[in-house]
């Protein structure tokens, strides 16, 4: 579906400039994704951070024709003679407005979904029940914001039935632009749990905000048993039919009578508007599921769907897995996993993630994709658009398998391209065998059964893993930004292999979201990144004096913090001929650990500083001692005042700008006045807030598996020493992870625990080398099942206070042999 430019003018209420004829079909907000420059219209979105009018040269020089700004180029005409501009007040409303404007076309059911949690699992979800019929438009992976929505909605077209989409607020008064785009025929509320609270004064008002939603639908669906919702749905006069489900209340619309959990499948009787009982089943077990399943019952009863239907579809339910995971694989290739539904959108967004990932060892991208199921679409038509985007995203080998793919391999133009019916014949083949140096995206739908691919590929270690949520990373990331000026520049601390995260990933995330400087212990860390593709500026902490040619080759910046260092690096820079090298001056206001001393070196060092110039003070920082706790404020108030006054003395002392910075993670949050230039990001970027050791967004998951269960008989002993003496009969599962994978051995003889399916498992007895026994008595496990030592359920915190030490330990001592998977909503 595309709309002439003059119509876009008209609905979004612009004024145009320019008067070349064109069509849009594409809505474009971050030039990063562009895919297709000629039907592209992009928004120039300004944020507190950036401006996208910034973008334009860029995209105009790429192809991209169509503009919608608050501000036209001056010299438009000039520059850009085959463009138009649409100039508009606020670009963000008028995004919001064309998408509004493009749902008005759909007079079709509309499911509009909120909630706290589950608002992902209960589109995807409605999507499986409905889509062997109807043909679905839904946002892609968890699109819900201010942005999300409005792309998410221009997404439908002449052949959806249906449309599902997710509206996720942070703020108040995000709700309404949401409502007014998705105009949701049936509103959907999941459930209210804690997340965003700190935003909102009260649950209800929480409440009150989300069921904005509600407010024209036709019909809202909530749950009647929890009290907030109820309260606020019976003060907020609806028009809406209320679709409630409870599990006590007989006269609710969804009477849900009985919940059976069973072995790894669950089945749940209802009675439906008073009709005849009827009962599914889903083939998971945990109450998440089970709630989520309940409103997706709702919504497809509603929809027209029988409870015959529903019988059938609710077992066949995927897990739904909203993640794209980055693994090592053998013979130096990479594999990104996107097991996310099979549709082009979920496509486009995974080859848009392989094609941002910096990847300067000159590795080819492959594609590896299973037949789509999309009902609705030309198989001729999808294929040949599965093709434009592969091209257009880089991809040079393309492997299809599948039998509707294979049958129109016509319809793939890459040169480089490889048919199969099945994953079995491809594992059988040369071309799997061949499989070398290469980025891998793997795109299946389940049925075909891509993790025995997977399987095959990923390099086979230890079954414990640290599990990186790249997404929280970023959420992070932006938690401290808001505490700092739009101005502000920032440093993240990526040294420790990124606190234990692994700095490639991250150091590739952060360069994606322009983060002004990574700061690496020393200088071979620095390369590394520079060989994976990070060019960023690059900061290295502790430069060794062996290092200096590695530094000037690689482009890293040193801290200086002795006259010696100093000498050495001058002249170290002029016997290879350089000059104008960037450094970073180090004072010791206060830790007594490196540094210049504010009060009685920076003569001298200015002036050995201006009797050279091979390298250059590009900027002057300090680091607090006690940023982190209330009980040293005063004492960082002098920290402050001595670094203040020194560096302005060096500051006064050369003509360029020097940039000064001290705030770590504690003090951007705390100190936000003293932010000067720049900030220094640590810890807070790895979820933990080092006041109160709370958790922000967790980032890192430590998780291994039960290799073996065993009974245990009271007065019996378990592991070295017999130290782990049992009181009762017991069941002790093994754990492969021990002490050299950083499982601090302080933690064995019950002093610290685990989590097995989300209960709580002492360590039993001494932790050993490379294996840890738990006390799972009580506990329903299997061996294979998987077990927590650290993450989203057991904040790391908790092992270092049980540990008494600081979480930077915890995380940076987990062993290079634990492999680090990545992953991202
Ligand atoms: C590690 C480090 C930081 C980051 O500290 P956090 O407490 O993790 O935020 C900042 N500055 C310097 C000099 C550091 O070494």
């Amino acid at each position: 579906m595309t709309y002439t430019i003059e119509k876009v003018t008209t609905l979004i209420g612009a004024r145009r400039y320019g008067d070349r004829d064109a069509n849009v079909g594409f809505l474009l907000t971050d030039s990063r994704s562009l895919c297709f420059p000629e039907e592209t219209l992009f928004f120039a979105l300004k944020s507190q951070r950036n401006d996208g009018h910034n973008y334009i040269p860029e995209l105009y020089r790429r192809g991209v024709r169509n503009f919608v700004v608050a501000d036209v180029p001056a010299g438009y005409a000039v520059d850009y003679p085959e463009a138009n501009f649409l100039r508009v007040v606020n670009t963000l409303e008028a995004l919001q407005r064309l998408a509004e404007r493009h749902r008005d076309e759909f007079n079709i059911p509309i499911v509009g979904i909120t909630g706290s949690n589950g608002k992902t699992m209960v589109k995807e979800w409605l999507y499986q029940l409905f889509s062997p019929g109807l043909h679905v438009t839904r946002s892609p992976r968890s699109y819900n914001s201010q942005i999300g929505v409005p792309l998410s909605v221009w997404l439908m077209d002449e052949q959806t039935q249906v449309g599902i989409f997710e509206a996720g607020i942070s703020e108040p008064g995000e709700m309404l632009a949401l409502r007014d785009i998705i105009q949701p025929t049936i509103a959907v509320l999941t459930n209210l749990g804690a997340a965003h609270q700190e935003n909102f004064d009260s649950m209800e008002d929480k409440c009150r905000e989300k069921l904005m939603l509600f407010h024209d639908a036709e019909t809202v669906v909530y749950h009647a048993d929890d009290e907030n919702v109820a309260r606020v749905v019976a003060e907020f006069r609806s028009k809406g039919e209320r679709l409630c489900w409870s599990t006590q209340d007989r006269r609710a619309p969804l009477f849900v009578k009985s919940v059976a959990k069973g072995e790894g499948s669950t089945t749940v009787t209802y009675i439906y508007k008073g009709g005849a009982e009827a009962s599914y089943s889903i083939p998971f077990i945990d109450d998440a599921s089970i709630v989520n399943s309940i409103v997706c019952a709702a919504v497809a009863l509603h929809l027209g769907l029988d409870a015959r239907q529903l019988a059938e579809r609710m077992p066949q339910l995927e897990p739904v897995a909203m993640r794209l995971e980055v693994k090592e694989g053998r013979h130096g290739c990479t594999l990104i996993n996107d097991s996310y539904n099979s549709d082009i959108n979920s496509l486009d967004i995974a080859l848009d993630f392989m094609n941002r990932r910096p990847d300067h060892k000159g590795r080819r991208r492959t594609l590896i994709l299973s037949d789509i199921f999309q009902s609705g679409d030309e198989p001729e038509r999808l294929y040949k658009e599965v093709s434009d985007l592969a091209r257009k995203r880089g991809v040079v080998k393309f492997i299809g398998i599948g039998p509707v793919l294979s049958a129109h391999a016509d319809e793939i133009q890459l040169s480089e391209k490889f048919f199969f019916s099945t994953v079995e014949s491809f594992i059988r083949s040369e071309v799997f065998r061949s499989l070398r140096d290469e980025v891998i995206l793997l795109k299946g739908a389940r049925q075909f059964g891509f993790d025995r691919i997977t399987e095959l590929l990923v390099q086979k270690v230890h079954e414990t893993v640290l599990e990186v949520n790249l997404n929280a990373v970023v959420k992070n990331l932006n938690h401290y930004r808001s505490f700092m000026h739009p101005e502000t520049k920032l440093v993240c601390m990526i040294k420790a292999d990124a606190y234990g995260a692994g700095s490639i990933e991250i150091a590739k995330t952060l360069q994606d979201h322009r983060v002004d400087y990574l700061a690496v212990a020393v200088a071979d860390e620095g390369a590394m990144l520079r060989g994976n593709g990070i060019t960023s500026n690059i900061m290295i902490m502790n430069p060794e004096l062996s290092a200096f040619k590695t530094m000037f080759d690689y482009d890293l910046e040193p801290e200086v913090y002795s006259f010696r260092l100093l000498d050495a690096l001058i002249r170290a820079a002029e016997k290879e001929g350089i000059t104008g090298y960037p450094v970073h001056v180090k004072l010791d206001t206060g830790m007594h650990r490196l540094g210049f001393d504010p009060e009685h070196d920076m003569d001298e060092l200015i002036g050995r500083l201006h009797r050279q110039n091979a390298i250059i003070p590009r900027s002057v920082f300090s680091h607090f001692v006690g940023a982190d706790s209330d009980g040293f404020d005063e004492f960082s108030a002098r920290q402050f005042q001595l670094f203040d006054k020194a560096s302005r003395r060096l500051q006064a002392a050369f003509d360029h700008k020097i940039l000064r910075h001290i705030d770590n993670s504690a003090g951007i949050e705390h100190f936000p006045e003293r932010q000067l230039d720049m900030c220094r990001l640590g810890l807070g970027l790895y979820g933990i807030d080092s006041r109160d050791n709370s958790i922000i967004n967790n980032v890192s998951t430590l998780k291994t598996t039960i290799l073996q269960l065993r009974e245990v008989k009271a007065g019996d002993t378990v592991g070295y020493s017999r130290k782990g003496a049992i009181a009762r009969d017991s069941l002790i599962a093994a754990i492969p992870i021990g002490y050299a994978d950083g499982l601090n051995r302080h933690l064995g003889n019950r002093r610290g625990y685990c989590l097995v399916n989300g209960q709580r498992a002492e360590y039993v007895g001494n932790i050993c080398m490379d294996v840890a026994m738990i006390d799972v008595t009580g506990i329903a496990c299997q061996e294979g099942d998987s077990v927590e030592i650290f993450g989203d359920h057991l904040p790391v915190t908790e092992l270092s206070t049980a540990l008494d030490t600081i979480p930077y330990e915890v995380l940076t001592g987990i062993s290079n042999r634990v492999k680090r998977v990545y992953f991202q909503d």
